[in-house]
């Protein structure tokens, strides 16, 4: 007897599966994503009755037919695969649309159990369900669900053993949907051909592939080069687009839903007459045509500034806690020993783990709030509001939400595209989110900006650098949906949630699943760069000679006459100076200089060079590095006496060219971890840092070639 059965998890976007999923599984589970596509895939398991069950959660659709790439992967995971059971989770407050699913399983032939789940929500709208007579409807086990109270999971899991062992019950037969006499006659006239020309012999059943085959399926009508079957299918479209007035495949979905319809009037009985529910005069409200976008802004506006806000202290606290840590480590350090091992300690482990910790409050405050506003059944709206706008850009409406967040942080952003459902949109905003300038490229534009334009030309210097951001952010958007995104934008079925209640439950662990997907995944490889980037900057050490000089010379500064304010002064320099050598000796330093040639085009020395290595570490690296090249020490935004550097050595043309270049090209090695971690493969990190780098680097060369062939700026 076989010991594993695979019980495949399917149903409509938002019918509870993943929340049936979870309860199933608990913590049992993975994520990949399948073979060749880039629809994710959860797996977990489950001991139940002696069995051990892996469980497969199928992408939510709407139909089996191949219209995207989600319904393509559910159907040929469930033909190629032929999981043990089928579990269809449906709404059963909103069941005739969820059926449409069951009846396209039913006719694909699979063993199945529907799961009735919301059946809190629909007993409260009135519904009573005559389930012995649904089961002989629909020829499948019936039970009853509450998915976020775990109602119901056992004699789910019960069904699901029952019908992998032993098939369905005998009294149940499979019922064929029977569609009306114009279109069986069709059916009739095309099947048999199917079968002569032996198409998907062994793999559908000849009926079966002829419905889908006037339902024009893509996937299926490709394949079929068979000119009598081609000429058929001509001829039966024809013929009923003639007959009933519309397209076979309007006539079928009419006829499936007829069949739903009618199982629902003899079986499904509404006690109370609902017309205005408490949903629709809310919806009324938050999708109002002119209320609803400023309603939808302002709601952003709060979760983006109680996200960050909120979030302030405890990253402070954090970024105190490592900075207290690294001086504790500093100050019991035995003098003068083991100093590598101190600075690998100090700098590159204790500041690597820091970097990654500190957006944790971030990203847990900004999940609990998306993941408030996506269970109640706000996004969905949201969604539906800002649908028209970003489908001008081909994004889907929800790529608007991780936009937004991508000015505070592009790490919490690109997982926030988790919410999106389809993998193209999800994978376009993930790779152009960069583009939308963070808080840490802010630093950068706070140093430059002041240190080369006058007063009245500040703000609309930012603002201009954060629009060309957003402007090629957009075309970027456009440019991968007609390349490598190509494809029909899936057809939003317009269908709003009733809001609910979230649970605290399924809250808490949306939050916890991503800031703990976080700190392990995109963890490692950040303190991984930062580590390399330590190293980078420390080797090689100042070789003897030349610390020797530094030594000699805070000596005769520690013995020289002088008040002590004037030493502190003069050893800093020297420290200064020191910083800046060793920095210059180190591996950084040599690929920065080496790079030179290539930055010269921009406009750029190795100064800048060393600078841009360490803002592929963190953004806001730039002004520190920047600051030790210029031999000023500890610098940050706000440091005039590097300003005034900065003035002395680039022109306004050049500060402007560096927030250029540092807007657009090499997002930071934790954008790059992330994008990789949450785009299934480190394709698409290296395709959005390659990409964005070329994109950074030729236009700035053009910026900075033509403002000085025009003579703007470059005095
Ligand atoms: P999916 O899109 O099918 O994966 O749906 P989810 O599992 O994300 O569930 C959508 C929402 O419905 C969540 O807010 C769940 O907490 C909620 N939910 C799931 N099952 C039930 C249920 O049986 N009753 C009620 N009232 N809510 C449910
Ligand atoms: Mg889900």
């Amino acid at each position: 007897m076989k010991t594993e059965i695979v019980v495949a998890l399917a149903g409509n976007p938002n019918a509870g599966k993943t929340t049936i999923f979870n309860e199933l599984t608990g913590s049992r589970q993975h994520v990949g994503n399948y073979p060749g596509v880039t629809v994710e895939c959860k797996e977990g398991f489950r001991r139940h009755a002696g069995a051990d069950l892996r469980i497969v959660d199928l992408p939510g659709t709407y139909s089996l037919t191949a219209y995207s790439e989600e319904e393509l992967v559910a159907r040929n995971f469930l033909i190629d695969e032929k999981p043990d059971v089928v579990v269809d989770i449906l709404d059963a407050s909103n069941l005739e649309r969820n059926l449409y699913l069951a009846v396209q399983l039913i006719e694909l032939g699979v063993p199945l159990v529907l799961a009735f789940n919301m059946s809190d929500v629909a007993r409260a709208r009135g519904y009573e369900f005559d389930l012995p007579k649904l089961e002989r409807f629909f020829g499948a086990v019936i039970v009853e669900t509450t998915g976020n109270k775990g109602d119901g999971m056992t004699a789910l899991l019960d069904a699901a053993v029952r019908v992998a062992r032993s098939g369905p019950r005998a009294d149940f037969r499979a019922p064929a949907v029977v569609y009306g006499k114009v279109i069986e006659e069709e059916i009739a006239r095309i099947a048999p051909l199917v079968e002569k020309a032996g198409l998907f012999a062994g793999k559908y059943d000849p009926r079966w592939t002829a419905i889908k085959l006037l339902e024009s399926d893509r996937e299926l009508r490709k394949e079929v080069l068979s000119l009598e079957v081609i000429d058929q299918l001509e001829k039966s479209a024809v013929r009923i687009q003639k007959m009933l007035g519309e397209p076979p495949e309007t006539a079928i979905a009419g006829d499936r839903y007829g069949f739903i319809s009618g199982a629902c009037q003899e079986a499904v009985r509404s006690t109370i007459e609902i017309r205005h529910t408490t949903s629709d005069q809310i919806d009324a409200v938050v999708t109002h045509p002119v209320f609803g976008i400023p309603i939808f802004l302002g709601l952003m506006y709060l979760v983006f500034h109680l996200t960050f806000t909120i979030g302030a202290p405890p990253m402070d606290w954090i970024e105190m806690f490592f900075g207290w840590l690294g001086g504790g480590i500093g100050a019991v350090w035995p003098e003068g020993r083991a100093r590598l091992l101190q600075s690998l300690l100090v700098d590159g482990i204790i500041g690597g783990v820091g970097g990654v910790v500190v957006f944790l409050p971030n990203i847990l405050l900004l999940f609990l709030a998306i993941a408030v506003l996506e269970y109640t059944g706000y996004m969905a709206r949201a969604a539906f509001l800002m649908d028209n706008v970003m489908h001008k850009i081909g994004l889907h409406g929800k790529s608007f939400i991780p936009m937004l967040i991508g000015f505070g942080c592009t790490v919490p952003a690109i997982l926030a595209t988790r919410t999106l459902d389809n993998r193209r949109d999800r994978l376009t905003t993930m790779l152009v989110l960069p583009l939308i300038s963070c808080g840490a490229r802010l630093t950068i534009y706070a140093l430059v900006i002041p240190a080369f334009f006058p007063q009245a030309w500040q703000a609309p210097m930012l603002w201009i650098i954060y629009v060309i951001g957003i402007l090629l952010a957009v075309a970027g958007a456009k440019l991968l949906r007609r390349t490598i995104f190509k494809g029909e934008s899936v057809p939003f079925v317009m269908e709003l949630p009733p809001y609910r209640m979230p649970t605290l439950k399924a809250v808490l662990i949306y939050m916890w699943d991503l800031g703990w997907q976080y700190l392990k995944k995109a963890g490692t490889v950040i303190l991984g760069i930062s580590i390399l980037l330590w190293a980078l900057s420390s080797f090689p050490a100042l070789p003897e000679s030349e610390a020797a000089r530094f030594r000699a010379a805070r000596q005769e500064a520690a013995s020289a006459r002088m008040t002590g304010a004037e030493r502190v002064d003069w050893i800093a320099g020297i420290d200064n100076e020191e910083a800046k050598a060793a920095l210059l000796n180190s591996y950084a330093g040599r690929i920065g200089k080496g790079m030179e040639p290539a930055l010269e085009p921009m406009g750029f020395d190795w100064r800048i060079g060393i600078a841009l290595i360490g803002a592929f570490a963190a953004k806001e690296v730039f002004v520190a590095q920047m600051g030790i090249v210029h031999a000023v020490g500890e610098a940050d935004e706000e440091s005039e006496s590097l300003r005034e550097k900065l003035r002395q050595a680039y022109s306004p043309l050049v500060g402007f060219c560096v927030m250029v270049f540092c807007l657009i090209a090499a997002p930071c090695s934790a954008t790059v971890a992330v994008t990789a971690r949450e785009g299934g493969s480190w394709k698409w990190g290296l395709l959005q840092l390659g990409g964005l780098t070329s994109l950074g680097y030729v236009l700035t060369v053009i910026v900075y070639q033509v403002g000085r062939f025009l003579g703007i700026g470059a005095g």
